[in-house]
């Protein structure tokens, strides 16, 4: 017995020994099953992280005292798509965004506050942002020539100023970060929108899309907007439009339809609250009602019920312009 003569070595009595070494081979199987796989960086990362690489050892001014180095922290916010390009200045030269500071790579100036940052003979301040644009300009990362081909088929096919993508979105749950998928698209014409089956469903990032909107000339005209479920959303497009494709836009958390309702609804509560405040709460109801008429003004009479207080202070606070206002929308479609 191999095993037990191991463990009797490293000083285990016989019957001991005898017993590790007979758990050994199902504790391994355990291990090796239980195992995490090496995370591997993104062949585009890894270029990212090459060039990180290339310029701090070309420039070792660029580290912090602290450790890391303007490069590196670079490199997160040009993964991040918090790089974004913003026209020229008036000498023609580059301007861009980075995590919302102005900088330009060829005008050789950044107006932020690193008095740590190195000048350099020939490249000029050597900030974080204008690291970041370097490491931007020279990377093939953000190019996804699938995610553009595809936002140009439907473009160019549709009918209407706009198309609606759909885009699947995976939240941060395990600090790998936020990940989209094309997976379809509508517009004008279509009765429902067209799916893609799933393995052609397109894996982009945020600096993808900004370089395949930026290719086609289309950009966001609106904020997300979140479908039923977890991970639908549409992001609609058009050509010409302008509006920031920034982090906190692309992930913003959505506008939803139910959301919409439910805000229409209260407006439309508020107004027969405030028109009817009295009657709501103390006289009894002779009018015919339908199944869900009954059942809202129940509820509302219910929570008026509890809330009252509460319903008359507030409308007592109101503006006497406002209850003016309220009052007369009742008026003007008062059913009752
Ligand atoms: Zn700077």
């Amino acid at each position: 017995m191999n095993a037990t003569a191991e463990f009797r070595k490293q000083g285990w009595d016989p019957v001991q020994a005898a017993i590790l070494a007979k758990i050994q081979p199902a504790l391994t199987a355990e291990l090796e099953r239980t195992a995490q796989p090496e995370k591997k960086a993104s062949p585009e990362v890894q270029a990212l992280v090459d060039l990180v690489s290339l310029y701090e050892t070309k420039f070792p001014e660029i580290c912090y005292t602290k450790g890391g180095s303007r490069a590196r922290k670079a490199m997160d916010y040009v993964l991040r798509g918090d790089v974004i390009g913003a026209g020229v200045d008036r000498y023609g030269n580059d301007v861009w965004l980075v995590a919302g500071q102005k900088c330009s790579k060829r005008g050789n100036w950044c107006d932020c506050k690193d008095v740590g940052a190195p000048t350099i003979l020939n490249y000029g301040k050597l900030c974080f942002h204008r690291l970041a644009i370097a490491l931007k300009t020279n990377w093939k990362g953000d190019k996804n020539p699938a995610l553009l081909a595809y936002l140009q088929k439907i473009t160019e096919d549709a009918r209407g100023a706009y198309v609606d993508i759909l885009i699947e979105r995976d939240y941060d749950y395990h600090g790998e970060g936020n990940r989209a998928r094309v997976a379809g698209y509508w517009c004008h014409g279509m009765s429902q929108h067209e799916r893609l089956v799933p393995q052609d469903v397109i894996a982009a990032t945020l600096p993808q899309f900004q370089w395949a909107f930026g290719e086609m000339g289309w950009g966001l005209a609106d904020l997300p907007m979140k479908l039923p479920g977890t991970t639908d959303y549409y992001y609609r497009i058009a050509k010409g439009s302008d509006l920031l494709l920034s982090e906190s836009i692309f992930w913003h958390r959505g506008r939803t339809w139910r959301m919409e309702d439910r805000e229409r609804m209260r407006r439309l509560q508020l107004v027969e609250l405030a028109a009817h405040l009295e009657e709501w709460i103390n006289a009894p109801i002779s009018i015919p009602l339908n199944n869900y008429e009954a059942r809202r003004i129940t509820e509302l009479r219910q929570r008026m019920k509890e809330e009252s207080m509460q319903a008359a202070e507030v409308w007592a606070a109101l503006p006497e312009a406002l209850q003016a206002a309220f009052l007369e929308n009742g008026e003007n479609d008062n059913a009752y």
